[in-house]
């Protein structure tokens, strides 16, 4: 796959955080229950935290249990991309940026409906573009 947006990787350790390099760029999972956003209700937009690209909307976040932010859909199905992961013995859906090639986290098929599909993803991967409340 072809990303729009490439850079060395010189350059995207030295505009990235240590956490932030080894998970978008060397495929890491931060520790459950470890991320800013796992336990975040703020209104927003989930930018890709390597481009912006905007990834999830948090009207599509639910509590999953598991320690990792969790969406039931990505707020545009062009603006991620997924693989098939085989890595650690186990066969799994890797999802992406799809404008930079940023790893953000795994889908699974447990999810809640409409789409049944669980989108958990790394909280360094993330970077909340929050709404201002109406008032
Ligand atoms: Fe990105």
């Amino acid at each position: 796959m072809r990303y729009k947006i490439t850079k060395s990787d010189a350059e995207w350790r030295s505009q990235l955080t240590p956490q932030q390099y080894s998970i978008c760029r060397q495929k890491g999972t931060e520790r459950a229950f470890t991320g800013e956003y796992h336990d975040c209700h703020d209104p927003g937009v989930y930018r890709c935290a390597c481009c912006s690209n905007p990834l999830f909307d948090s009207g599509a976040k639910f509590e999953s249990g598991t320690g990792w932010p969790s969406f039931w859909e990505p707020a545009d199905a062009e603006n991620v991309a997924t693989a098939e992961d085989r890595s650690l013995f186990m066969r799994r859906t890797e999802v992406l940026c799809a404008a930079c090639g940023a790893h953000l986290g795994h889908v699974f098929d447990d999810g809640p409906q409409p789409t049944g599909l669980r989108y958990c993803i790394n909280s360094a991967a993330l970077k909340l573009d929050a709404r201002s409340s109406p008032d």
